[in-house]
C-alpha cells in the first residue's frame, strides 16, 4: 500500500490525539518522508504525555523521544496564539508564518500534501457560567487560528497538488484535515443536550462551515477538504470516562483518510468513515 502521503503535517502534536497521528504516521509500513508535528513549546514545559486523566508528565519528553527514533519527524514550534491573549492580540501570524519556513525548507519544491488542523481547546461554559473572553479564546484557537493556518500554508498545498501529476482529490495529492467534533453538529444537537458547552460547540460549527467554505473553493485547485470527528476518545481533553483509546480513534482516521477521493471532499466523517449530520 502506498503511503498516505509524502508530507503531512499536525498542529498540537505534543499530546493527545496530535501525539497519536504522528506516532502511528511514523510507524506505519509506508510512512511519510516529511512528518511535520508541530507543537507551541517542543522543548519547553506545555508538553505532556496524554493519559486522559490529565496528569500529563511535563515537557514535550514523549514527542522529543518519538522524533529521535523516526527521522522523518521533524518538529517544529507553531503557536496558534500568543500566549498573552488580548482582544487586539489573537492569532500569532509571525509563529504560522516561522513554521512554513521551517517546514519549506525540508520539503524543497515538493509542497505540502496534507495538513491536520487538530490543536484545538475545550470549554465546558454553560450559560451561566460563559464570559466572553473564553468565547472569544476558543473561537480564535479552534477557528481563526486554524483558517489561518490553512491561508498561510495555502502556498506550499498548492505546489503539492501541481507536483503530484495526477488528477482528482486525495491526502496523497494535497489536503486539509480539520478535526472537528460531533458537538459542533447542528443536527446532532438536540439529542445532547445535557453538555451545553456553548463556546466549544459553536466553535466547532463555525469551523464546520470553514470546512465547507474551503472544500468548495479550493476543489478546483487540487485541494481536498474535510472535517472528522475523532470520537470520544482518553485524552486531556475528553478524559478518562471516554470509551476510545486514542490509539482506536487514530488508527480510525487514518483508515478514513487513506480512503477518501473526491466523493468526500466537503464531508463531515466519523473515525469510522460515517457521515454525520452537519
Ligand atoms: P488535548 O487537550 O489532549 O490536546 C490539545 C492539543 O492542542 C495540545 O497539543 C495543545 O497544545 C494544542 N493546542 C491548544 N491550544 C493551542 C494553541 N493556541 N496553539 C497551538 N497548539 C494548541 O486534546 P485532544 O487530543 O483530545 O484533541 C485534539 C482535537 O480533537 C481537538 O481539536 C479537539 O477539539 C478534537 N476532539 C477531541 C475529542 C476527544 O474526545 N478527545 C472529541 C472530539 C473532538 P499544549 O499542550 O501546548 O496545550
Amino acid at each position: 500500500m502506498a503511503a498516505l502521503a509524502r508530507s503531512v503535517l499536525v498542529t498540537g502534536s505534543n499530546r493527545g490525539i496530535g501525539l497519536e497521528l504522528v506516532r502511528q504516521l511514523a510507524a506505519s509500513r509506508r510512512p511519510p518522508q516529511h512528518i511535520f508535528a508541530t507543537c507551541r513549546d517542543p522543548k519547553g514545559p506545555r508538553g505532556k504525555v496524554s493519559t486522559g486523566t490529565g496528569n500529563g508528565v511535563v515537557l514535550s519528553q514523549a514527542l522529543q523521544e518519538l522524533a529521535a527514533q523516526h527521522s522523518s519527524i521533524k518538529l517544529v514550534q507553531l503557536a496558534i496564539l500568543h500566549f498573552a491573549f488580548s482582544l487586539a492580540d489573537t492569532v500569532n501570524l509571525p509563529s504560522i508564518q516561522r513554521a512554513i519556513q521551517a517546514v519549506g525548507y525540508h520539503l524543497k519544491d515538493q509542497g505540502l500534501n496534507l495538513l491536520i488542523n487538530n490543536a484545538g481547546i475545550s470549554s465546558h461554559a454553560t450559560l451561566c457560567s460563559l464570559d466572553s473572553q473564553e468565547m472569544l479564546n476558543v473561537f480564535a484557537t479552534n477557528v481563526v487560528g486554524p483558517l489561518q493556518v490553512v491561508k498561510e500554508f495555502l502556498p506550499l498545498l498548492e505546489q503539492a497538488a501541481k507536483a503530484a501529476g495526477k488528477e482528482g482529490l486525495s491526502c496523497s495529492r494535497a489536503a486539509v484535515i480539520n478535526i472537528s467534533s460531533k458537538l459542533g453538529s447542528i443536527g446532532l444537537c438536540l439529542h445532547v443536550p445535557e453538555a451545553p458547552m456553548y463556546p466549544y460547540r459553536a466553535s466547532k460549527a463555525a469551523q464546520n462551515m470553514v470546512t465547507r467554505c474551503l472544500a468548495a473553493e479550493l476543489q478546483d485547485k487540487g485541494i481536498l477538504c474535510m472535517a472528522i470527528h475523532p470520537g470520544w476518545v482518553k485524552t486531556d481533553m475528553g478524559k478518562e470516562e471516554a470509551p476510545l483509546t486514542v490509539e482506536q480513534s487514530v488508527r480510525g482516521i487514518l483508515t478514513v483518510l487513506a480512503s477518501i477521493s473526491q466523493d468526500t471532499s466537503g464531508a463531515f466523517l466519523d473515525w469510522e468513515g460515517n457521515s454525520l449530520p452537519w
